[in-house]
Formats: structure tokens, C-alpha cells, sequence
């Protein structure tokens, strides 16, 4: 068993242990100590790192017996050992932990929310609130108590006792263990039974912010962060607000309605450009048709263009204009996209399909469709012409 420091005093960053035990596993060193104030990953909250003597300590995790195991990147040598615990790791994590505390006491005690699951995660924290609906009336009333909360700095303390005495002092989560327990008290608001290492007061949570929630199976998931990550959040959250307000060239007030103008222009220009494209389409489909008038009127017509600066909807929108012709097999590329379109008067006697998956292998492009309708891709699109030309003189061959 390993007398975990942290139990008694979170706020414990040096120490001096005894080692029991080291021992190579794989490229790291399994070290156990008589005591440690390194937290184990457990009960939501992520492991702390730090050094023992020169050595990284990479992961720390409970094992049987109660004993805390330190994986550590080098050997510790027998004797004495000076812990030091990553300081600005565990503060974040107790800061996102207490801050967990305090947000779920919140929400039980406001709507009679309970908290079935506690996540720490890298960037935001999450708990699980069982609830049949979380509206953000819910979310800001729950977020403002618990800011006051914070700013009484209200003692945070920790007690010891069997689960009876723990019961009989109102700790509200009954645990069904044997043994001493671990209980965590915020004064006036909130007693769990909980392992993990707490701020010794709420003020040092500096402040909480509530982020998204989101349904999940049986729960509301939700986002939070507390401390640091508030601060860092909300600059970040300033930095990408004031950098969208420069490119709009508006006041950050400005912004949504900004965003707003310019898509609603992008949907108008949208539509502009679709009903250009439609009647340079007739225009452009008229021309080849004139130019390809040179048939006996027997044999389809065959009609075969690479154009210039087209997008695949262009392309498509010209196929599709010319195969309402009758009698019309059109092999159609775009010089710039390099998409490929064959297409021929719905029933022709062509498969316009298989034409284009044989003619668009050879040259690494990849695509299909039906008999009368076929596109695809060629990577490079200087190979539009080359590939126009096979697929013409397959047909002609026929
Ligand atoms: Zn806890």
C-alpha cells in the first residue's frame, strides 16, 4: 500500500519518499514508493507527471493492494527519492475538478439534475447530467450560481469516515464500499465522496464557463471550463471573433450580421451564375451543334469538345443540353477541372458509360455511370484533348 500525500493535502507539490521498487518494463521504469503525492489516473481525472529524482514520470496508475505505480523514463536508485509534482498540470486539473463539484451540486440543487459521469478531458471538461430536458435558461442560471459560488470563496475541506458516519452527516451519494472513505466538503454547498485533489478554496477556480451541451443516449453531455481554460478560452474565443470582424472589416458587434450579408450575396450571386451558365449553355450547345450539322443523318453525331475554364456542373449542364438532341453522342472535358462527361440521346446505340471507363483508366482518371450518361475525373486535366481523342476514335472504329 502506498500513502497517497495528496489525500490530505492537495496542495502538496515536493516530497521525499522511500522507494520500494523499480523495475524495467518495456522502455520505462515501474517505480513504488511508501508514499507519493503523484495523483493516479482515476475517477475521471487524468494522472499527474512531474520527476522523480532525474527521472520524467510518464504515467501514474493505481494497482492492487491499494499500491500507486510511477512509470517512470529512467531508474531511481534505492533509498531516498525527491517527488516534484507538475505544478500548472495539477492546478488545471484541480481547478476543472472542484469546478466539477461545484457545477453539479449547482445543478441538483437548482433543477434537480444529477450527475451520473465526470470526464477531464485535454481542452474541456464534460459531465453527464440526467435530466428530460436542458434549456439555456437552465445553462445560465446554473453557470451564474455557481460563479457566486466561486467568488465566496467558500472553504473546501476534506473528512474521513465509514459510509454509516458519512451518511449520518448528510453526504448525499451513498458509496457501498467497507472502509474508510474519502469525502470532499465545499462549505454550505456540496459534500462527495470523492478521491481526486481539490483547491482548498472555490475562489482559486477563478471562474466557469459553460460551453455546448449536446444529447447523448440517456444524458445531456455537457461542455465546461474552469480557471486558466476560461481564460484561455475566451481569448481564443475573442482572437477568432476579432480576426472575422477584420476580414469583414466590422466592429465585433457587426459580426453576425456581416456573415449574414455576405452569404446572402453568395446565395444571390449563386443564382446569377446558374441562370448564366443555363443560357451560355444553349448558346455554347447550338454552336457545336451547327459545327457537327455535316452528318448523313443516319449515324449518330458525334460531339466532342474540351473547354476552357468550366466547372463539372458546367460540363454536366452542356451534356445534358446536347443529348436532348436527337441522335447525339457528346464526349465533353474541362481543360481546367479535368472532369469528363460522355453522354448520348437517352436509348442511343452507344455505351457511353463503358466508353468512358475504358478511355479514363488510361489515363489514371476514375469514374462511370449509365449507358446514356457517364463522368469522371482525369488527375491531370492537360490530358483532356489526348483522352477525347481515343475515346472518338473507339467509336469510329466501331
Ligand atoms: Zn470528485
Amino acid at each position: 500500500m502506498t500513502e497517497r500525500l495528496y489525500y490530505r493535502d492537495s496542495l502538496l507539490r515536493e516530497f521525499d519518499a522511500h522507494v520500494l521498487s523499480c523495475e524495467r518494463e518495456g522502455e520505462r521504469w515501474r517505480i513504488v514508493l511508501d508514499r507519493t503525492a503523484f495523483y493516479p489516473t482515476s475517477g475521471g481525472q487524468p494522472h499527474d507527471l512531474g520527476r522523480l529524482g532525474d527521472a520524467r514520470v510518464l504515467e501514474v496508475a493505481d494497482a492492487p493492494d491499494e499500491k500507486v505505480i510511477h512509470y517512470a523514463s529512467a531508474a531511481v536508485e534505492p533509498g531516498l527519492v525527491r517527488g516534484e509534482v507538475d505544478w500548472p498540470r495539477r492546478f488545471d486539473h484541480m481547478q476543472q475538478h472542484t469546478g466539477q463539484h461545484l457545477l453539479s451540486a449547482v445543478f441538483l440543487d437548482l433543477f434537480k439534475f444529477p450527475t451520473v459521469s465526470f470526464h477531464l478531458g485535454r481542452e474541456v471538461s464534460t459531465i453527464d447530467l440526467e435530466a428530460p430536458s436542458v434549456s439555456a435558461r437552465h445553462l445560465l442560471e446554473a453557470e451564474r450560481r455557481t460563479n457566486e459560488i466561486i467568488f465566496d470563496d467558500r472553504v473546501v475541506s476534506i473528512r474521513f469516515g465509514t459510509a454509516a458516519e458519512l451518511a449520518e452527516a448528510g453526504v448525499r451519494k451513498t458509496v457501498d464500499r467497507d472502509g474508510v472513505l474519502r469525502v470532499v466538503e465545499i462549505d454550505g454547498v456540496d459534500r462527495q465522496p470523492c478521491g481526486g485533489t481539490h483547491l482548498a478554496r472555490t475562489g482559486q477556480a477563478g471562474l466557469l464557463l459553460i460551453r455546448r451541451i449536446e444529447r447523448r443516449r440517456d444524458a445531456w453531455r455537457l461542455e465546461y471550463v474552469c480557471g486558466f481554460r476560461a481564460l484561455a478560452t475566451a481569448r481564443g474565443d475573442f482572437a477568432t471573433l476579432a480576426k472575422t470582424a477584420d476580414i469583414l472589416g466590422c466592429g465585433l458587434p457587426e459580426v453576425p450580421g456581416g456573415v449574414a450579408k455576405v452569404l446572402d450575396e453568395r446565395g444571390a450571386q449563386h443564382g446569377a451564375l446558374k441562370r448564366l451558365q443555363e443560357r451560355l449553355s444553349e448558346t455554347e450547345a447550338r454552336a457545336l451543334l451547327a459545327r457537327s450539322s455535316t452528318s448523313n443523318g443516319v449515324a449518330p453525331r458525334i460531339i466532342s469538345a474540351a473547354i476552357d475554364d468550366a466547372t463539372p456542373g458546367y460540363v454536366n449542364l452542356l451534356a445534358a443540353r446536347l443529348a436532348a438532341e436527337t441522335g447525339v453522342i457528346a464526349l465533353l472535358a474541362s481543360k481546367t477541372s479535368g472532369h469528363v462527361v460522355f453522354a448520348q440521346t437517352r436509348g442511343g446505340s452507344c455505351d457511353v458509360g463503358a466508353l468512358l471507363r475504358d478511355n479514363i483508366k488510361k489515363f489514371g482518371g476514375k469514374g462511370g455511370g449509365s449507358r446514356d450518361f457517364a463522368q469522371g475525373s482525369v488527375p491531370n486535366p492537360s490530358n483532356a484533348d489526348q483522352l477525347l481523342y481515343l475515346a472518338k476514335e473507339t467509336l469510329a472504329a466501331k
